[in-house]
């Protein structure tokens, strides 16, 4: 038996933990705060369910494989529905355009807009579609421990299919021209948290994930998903405990962790995974000699948004809205600088609004709808009461004109979430909402390391390390961190 200390509940560490235990090791997830899930944590307030962070389920294939390896399905664990359509976007008044799940109709929308765009898209997508299969196929489950792991022919063979040097934006345009038609591919890229402009061409594989793959949600929310896992990796052995914030790992001379220290109780380890934020696990929980990268590192990191939420209760059923709602009437070059370049508090921002209880009424009480609004900021920018009541003002002005629900007169209540909570919930280096964003020069073996350099039995995984942001690459992350330990560290 081989003890292996998780630290944190997350998507990656849940993941790592479930395939460590089916393997026969012994191990031990602690978590700081008093429930799993990490960001996917959930609230529950008067009656109504909120999903604190990530509500688009994407890429419904990995996370059939996740539960395949364990000899499940996803139905062993919830219910999925496709959502039809899959978003609506806003583009002005009495403009806007729902994104229908069936792609064909997607292709002959794109016709109105713009003559011979439906086949262009047809293209585009076959385009996509290797991608996807190059990059979730194969790509993301290399640990990015050195360049030698893609000199193999189908890797090499599939970089040149991938366009990695080619950025998003030059991709996207060159098949397209249409403004509307640039804004809809253009949004799955803002997931990794880089400009389209900073993003290589290799992740239009997003578009082949949100048009052909499409929008699914878990019935009862994403936090269903969490529930599985924790359900799966405690039938397998793992023992879960909360409120146990790690203070320490230890390591002995010669770069071995021992053990790991909360306030109340110390953890023997032959191995330690950590799932927290990468930056924290270094400059927080290992002495100096023991960590990769330095604190000039962590500052020179480009990271994804940060963002400021409310989770918004809603006297009433609200109207002309699906649930997923794109507010994209602004300049997105404006807010994009005011993200990426000259980090300020947006001056007129781009949005989201979720309406998950459209699709699942047992998330708010009768008669009540549950809504989550998030306005991507840039990380770093920390949040106080006049700056979260600004914006609120702003949503609640522009949602009422582009869709006509009060916001501002129905609100039972809204509770505000920013880059001070991440920094307090999660420990989130800037407050960063997403980890790292997924620029040219952080892809891949460019990321920080999986492995500790100098501690031989420390590992990381997350979102601040391979493959990178979301939940399937979360679950990827875990994966691949635990085929690690299992090569190395065999029991
Ligand atoms: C608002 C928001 C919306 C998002 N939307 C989507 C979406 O729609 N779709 C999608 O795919 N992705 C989305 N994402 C991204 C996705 O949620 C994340 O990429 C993913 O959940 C990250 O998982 P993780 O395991 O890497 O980290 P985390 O979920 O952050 O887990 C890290 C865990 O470590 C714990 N921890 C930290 N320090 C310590 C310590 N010292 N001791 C013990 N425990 C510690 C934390 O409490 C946390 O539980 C969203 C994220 C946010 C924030």
């Amino acid at each position: 038996m081989k003890r292996v200390v998780v630290i944190g509940s997350g998507f990656a560490a849940l993941s790592a933990s479930c395939f460590l235990a089916a393997k026969g090791y012994e191990v031990k997830v602690l978590e700081k705060n008093s429930g799993p899930g990490g960001r996917a944590r959930i609230m529950h307030h008067e009656g109504f369910t909120f999903d604190m962070g990530p509500s688009w389920y994407w890429m419904p294939d990995v996370f059939d494989r996740f539960f395949a390896c364990f000899g499940k399905s996803v139905s062993d664990y919830y219910t999925l529905k496709r959502l039809n359509p899959s978003y609506r976007v806003f583009f002005g008044e009495g403009d806007y355009y729902d994104v229908p799940a069936d792609w064909k109709q997607l292709a002959s929308d794109f016709d109105k807009w713009e003559a011979g765009s439906g086949k262009k898209l047809e293209q585009f997508l076959a385009d996509a579609e290797i991608k996807y299969r190059e990059g979730i196929g194969n790509l993301v489950f290399k640990p990015g421990k050195s360049i030698l792991e893609f000199a193999n022919y189908r890797t090499i063979k599939g970089l040149f299919e991938l366009n990695l040097l080619s950025d998003f934006k030059r991709h996207a345009a060159s098949y397209f021209s249409h403004p509307k038609i640039l804004k809809i591919l253009e949004f799955p890229v803002l997931f990794l948290g880089a400009t389209p402009e900073k993003t290589p061409a290799l992740y239009s594989l997003m578009n082949y994930a949100d048009i052909r793959l499409g929008t699914w949600f878990p019935m009862g929310g994403m936090h269903k998903i969490v529930e599985g896992m924790v359900k799966l990796a405690s039938s397998l052995g793992v023992e879960f405990f909360y409120d146990q914030e790690v203070r320490k790992i230890n390591i002995e001379p010669g770069g071995k962790a021992t053990s790991v220290e909360t306030a109340s109780a110390t953890f023997s380890a032959d191995v330690v995974l950590s799932g927290a934020d990468y930056a924290h696990t270094e400059q927080v929980l290992l002495e100096p000699q023991w960590r990769n990268y330095s604190k000039a590192y962590w500052d020179s990191r480009v990271m994804a948004p940060s963002s400021i939420l409310y989770y918004c209760g809603y006297q009433g059923r609200v109207e002309n809205l699906k649930h997923h709602n794109l507010f994209f009437d602004e300049d997105f070059t404006i807010h994009a600088r005011e993200i990426y370049e000259q980090p300020a508090w947006p001056s007129r921002p781009l949005f989201y609004l979720s309406a998950p209880s459209l699709t699942d009424a047992s998330l708010a009480p009768e008669g009540k709808e549950n809504l989550f609004l998030l306005i991507p900021t840039a990380p770093g920018m920390l949040e106080d009461a006049s700056i979260t009541d600004r914006y609120f003002s702003f949503v609640a002005d522009k949602v009422k004109r582009l869709s006509g629900n009060d916001l501002e007169q129905n609100s039972l209540f809204k509770i505000p979430y920013g880059a001070r909570n991440f920094i307090a919930d999660y420990h989130a280096l800037r407050g960063n909402a997403y980890g790292l964003a997924n620029t040219l020069m952080q892809t891949a073996i460019l990321k920080p390391s999986m492995r500790s350099k100098k501690v031989k039995n420390l590992l990381f995984t997350g979102q601040l390390t391979v493959p990178g942001p979301g939940v399937p690459p979360a679950l990827i992350s875990g994966e691949v961190a635990a085929m690690e330990i299992i090569k190395d560290f065999p029991l």
